[in-house]
């Protein structure tokens, strides 16, 4: 039998299901569970994404056996409706609808009103009795037509539009009669033939199939390319194609069409939101030119109308058990449902969700600690208006353009525009926040921004923007290009100037919502900190340890980097030392403040990693300073700064190296590092020191250091009078370590992986210098992601699991992690979470995404059968259950974080 590659819904049946979203698209998919439920879903087929696929394999001709499926399904349509194709008494008119397993909104093509000509025009106008709509349906298609499928701008037709306005001294294409519309119509032919230089296509059957070729052609097209590359959207076969039978909103004081979510998408709360336009097509809604009513107003001009729709909210949310986003249409008193999809939301909104809906019993712990994206996370960990989350300040820009522009050159943008459409995406994913003056909360700006997580007002009605003065006006302040303005996008305040921000806290939902996803989590989660205040902010976001403290930015501040500077200019190693031991103290004391601020928990110590020269002053005024400081020439100071140059400072005299040269400074380190751990023991701190040893390329370099390091730590134990358990250990971030990892456990008690100079190595990209390359190899698809963002699993993250495999052998116990930026980066820590390492370590406001992705991570890993049951709402004690019977690498896990309140 042929492939089917068309499905049918309608009449209470559909041949699809939800689940088929790869074969349907997400639209498809649910426009057939939908009428599988018994949803007025006005009927219609899907064509397979394959289709898509398949066309542009086959040089864009259609699959064999697509012709007849077409033709089967249009027949099995018309008998369902009782109508014809074409047909000049009553005829069938259908929409022919893009979309992909992966919701673009807006990204893709539309053509309404498909199926009128001359005749059937008539046929409308004698079905309905009102001719002025059967014109106006007809003027829209002869446009979109020509606009989707035949490539005509849309302008040309609007200019006629404009012309016979003025010609008849009106306002609003609503204040047309039936007449203008047909002359309208004739102009817009005339448009037609004049840009395509062939005859409108009057056979139904043949439209259809231009207007399937659109929708595919649109797949590829510049907006929807774009999209998937900001959305990392891949693997796609293509986009389905969903012929349906119109509906219209469009037929007078009974009709109307609106966009609802079944919940606030950007708060979250629990209350029917949307809006609607009486008298108009879906398009209009969606586009932002008129800016339509609250919902809840529907009640007051179509109350039955307004009560089903409430019912079919509450249907859609309990079978769907997550917040929907869905269109309907009104026509003369009759709903219809046209769409529905997981509802986009802010992060905020995302946390309560999840929080309520397990009150709710409407999904388990499981589910709910994988409803939220865990990189969302980050628009709620950054510094936010003291009045709420959401909110984003930046310099305004009038077009996408110039956001592009002005973000390129690393400035914040906000992005200030009469409404936004499919072609500003660029410049929306530039900036930090969009305002708009025209369309609401379901416009495109709004939930495109919404799927972005930017902060978003739209329909902000008080706005005046002048595109040609570049300002925007509002309650007689004006503001012009590239000041300031801010915006809170869950008041829909618009503030001058760049308003004061806060520190953000973990607490209510978001920290239940962190708990639950620590009760799953079985990899532990640390921070990249070197001061005490940072240890003490990722430990309130629920770090379990430090993986990385780097001690060179001691080394910077105050009067500290005259002595760093003075050991530098050091010609031999008593001066050496002379000039160490003035620096010892303060690092001592720099420690001290860490150890007591991660009381009880572990702390990674790394030694002085980066060239000397980075401490060298390279302008002449502070060279000069230098040596009337330290007493000598100024020559000698810039001979110094001369030999230190190197030509690849990266792959140069840094890290274990210094140390061999150099041993001294390591003692030095050493020594403050386990005199601060006994001097806050005896304080009754808990301290449990990890030394860390940078860029280890041999096992003989380790063995060298860790010998110096136990020594000095023995005797500092001594010398205080305290015994400090602590444990040396190295830094996997030469490719040569990862070789040699089992040599190197031999003396090594735990490893962590610097994955930015491993990537760095592994690659041969020089970190700082990649942004010349790296994103037009992104764009060319030659790398799917930046390495330094996202590890690249499949090269750098076989060295990572062959060290940890290799060092195992050797020592069973050794203790992994990950200190480099991936260590907070959501697909990255899922990684790190499979090869077995104990923890990951990032950034402080990093903390919270990485322990929800680590949940994530090893809810993946439940079998699935007892996920299955773990979906159901009793789930979360039954995943506890299972958890204590699988091996969990619990061993970091010295302590729970308390969930802050
Ligand atoms: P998008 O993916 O951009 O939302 P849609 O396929 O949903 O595109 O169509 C665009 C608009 O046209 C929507 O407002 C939708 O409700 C409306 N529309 C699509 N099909 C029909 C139909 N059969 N009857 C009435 N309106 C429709
Ligand atoms: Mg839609
Ligand atoms: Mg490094």
């Amino acid at each position: 039998m042929a492939k089917k590659l068309v499905y049918f819904f309608g009449g209470g049946k559909a041949e699809g299901r939800t689940e088929m979203k790869q074969v349907l698209g997400g639209k498809g998919a649910n426009l057939a569970e939908m009428t599988h439920i018994g949803l007025p879903v006005p009927p219609g087929f899907t064509i397979v994404t394959e289709v898509c696929d398949l066309y542009y394999k086959g040089g864009r001709k259609w699959p064999a056996g697509l012709a007849e499926q077409i033709d089967r399904n249009i027949i099995r349509l018309e008998k369902v409706m009782g109508q014809t194709l074409g047909d000049p008494r009553d005829p069938l008119l259908v929409s022919v609808r893009s979309g992909a397993a992966v919701s673009m909104p807006g990204m893709m093509d539309t053509v309404l009103n498909l199926g009128l000509n001359e005749q059937a025009v008539q046929g409308l106008i004698r079905k309905t009795g009102n001719e002025r709509f059967a014109w106006d349906a007809y003027r829209r298609f002869i446009n979109m037509y020509g606009d989707v499928v035949m490539g005509v701008a849309h302008e040309h037709f609007e200019a006629e539009m404009t012309r016979i306005k003025e010609a008849r001294g009106v306002q609003l294409d609503t204040d047309l009669s039936a007449d203008d519309l047909k002359q309208l119509c004739r102009a817009y032919m005339g448009v037609y033939q004049k840009h395509v230089k062939k005859p409108f296509p009057t056979d139904p059957r043949k439209q259809l199939a231009g207007a399937v070729n659109a929708v595919i052609t649109s797949w590829n097209g510049d907006r929807a390319v774009k999209y998937r590359q900001l959305n990392h959207i891949t693997g796609l076969l293509g986009t389905a194609v969903n012929v349906q039978t119109m509906v219209f909103g469009n037929m007078g004081d009974t009709s109307g069409t609106g966009v609802c979510f079944t919940r606030d998408p950007a708060s979250g709360e629990n209350v029917f939101y949307g809006e609607f336009l009486m008298n108009a097509q879906g398009e209009d809604v969606v586009a932002g030119i008129r800016t339509p009513l609250p919902i809840a107003e529907l009640d007051n001009y179509l109350p039955r109308c307004y009560r089903e729709l409430v019912e079919i909210k509450g249907r859609l949310e309990r079978h769907y058990r997550d917040v929907q986003d869905f269109e309907f249409t009104i026509q003369e008193g009759t709903l219809y449902i046209l769409q529905t999809r997981t509802g986009k939301r802010t992060a905020a909104a995302a946390v309560k969700i999840a929080v309520d809906m397990v009150a709710e019993k409407l999904i388990g712990k499981t589910e709910a600690v994988c409803r939220v994206e865990p990189a969302m996370l980050d628009h709620l960990l950054h510094p936010m208006l003291a009045a709420s989350p959401g909110a984003a300040a930046g310099k305004v820009c009038f077009t996408a353009e110039e956001a592009e522009h002005m973000h390129e050159r690393g400035e914040p943008v906000l992005l200030v525009r009469h409404e936004t459409s499919p072609e500003d995406i660029g410049g929306m994913a530039a900036a930090r926040g969009i305002l708009t003056s025209t369309g609401g909360m379901t416009s495109h700006a709004a939930v495109v921004a919404r799927g972005m997580g930017k902060t978003c007002i739209a329909g902000c009605g008080e706005l005046r923007i002048n595109y040609r003065n570049k300002t925007v006006t509002a309650g007689g302040t004006t503001v012009g290009e590239h000041e300031w303005l801010s915006i809170d996008g869950t008041t829909g305040e618009v503030m001058l100037g760049s308003v004061p921000t806060v520190e953000p806290t973990l607490s209510g939902d978001f920290a239940t919502l962190m708990k639950w996803a620590d009760g799953f989590r079985t990899i532990g989660v640390r921070t990249n900190a070197d001061t005490p205040h940072d240890a003490k902010v990722a430990r309130d976001f629920g770090a379990e340890g430090i993986g990385l403290t780097r001690t060179e930015h001691m080394f910077f501040e105050g009067d500290r980097i005259w002595a760093v500077r003075e050991m530098i200019m050091a010609e031999d190693e008593d001066a050496r030392r002379t000039a160490l031991a003035k620096l010892m103290p303060m690092q001592r004391e720099d420690f001290e403040g860490i150890f007591t601020a991660m009381d009880g928990l572990p702390v990674t110590i790394r030694l002085l990693d980066p060239p000397l020269h980075e401490f060298l002053p390279q302008d002449d005024a502070t060279q000069s300073e230098m040596a009337e400081r330290l007493g000598v020439d100024v020559e000698a100071v810039r001979t110094k700064v001369e030999q230190q140059h190197e030509m690849n400072p990266m792959l140069g005299f840094r890290g274990c190296r210094l140390s061999i040269v150099y041993p001294e400074i390591a003692e030095m380190q050493v020594r403050a590092i386990m005199e601060a751990a006994c001097n806050v023991k005896k304080r009754g701190v808990k301290v449990h020191p990890e030394i860390m040893v940078p860029l280890i390329g041999t096992a003989k370099e380790i063995e060298v250091l860790a010998e110096a390091v136990h020594r000095v730590a023995k005797e500092a134990i001594k010398a205080k009078g305290v015994r400090v358990a602590y444990m040396v250990g190295t830094m996997i971030e030469i490719p040569r370590a990862a070789l040699v990892a089992d040599r190197i456990a031999e003396t090594a008690e735990f490893f962590s992986f610097g994955t930015n100079d491993l990537t760095q190595m592994t690659f041969g990209y020089s970190r700082d210098d990649v942004g010349s390359f790296v994103p037009k190899y992104i764009k060319q698809e030659i790398l799917s992601r930046d390495p330094f963002q996202a590890l690249d699993q499949e090269g750098v993250g076989q060295l990572v699991e062959m060290a940890i495999r290799k060092g195992r052998a050797t020592r069973k116990d050794l203790k992994v992690g990950i200190c480099g930026e991936h260590g907070g980066e959501p697909s990255s820590v899922e990684f790190c979470h499979r090869v077995g390492m104990n923890y990951v370590s990032c950034s402080p406001f990093r903390v919270p995404i990485a322990r929800l992705a680590a949940a994530q991570a090893a809810i993946a890993d439940l079998p699935p059968a007892r996920r299955r049951a773990a979906r159901k709402t009793k789930g979360a004690k039954k995943a506890k259950k299972i958890k204590k019977t699988t091996k969990a690498r619990k061993a970091v896990r010295k302590k729970k974080p308390a969930a802050k309140k």
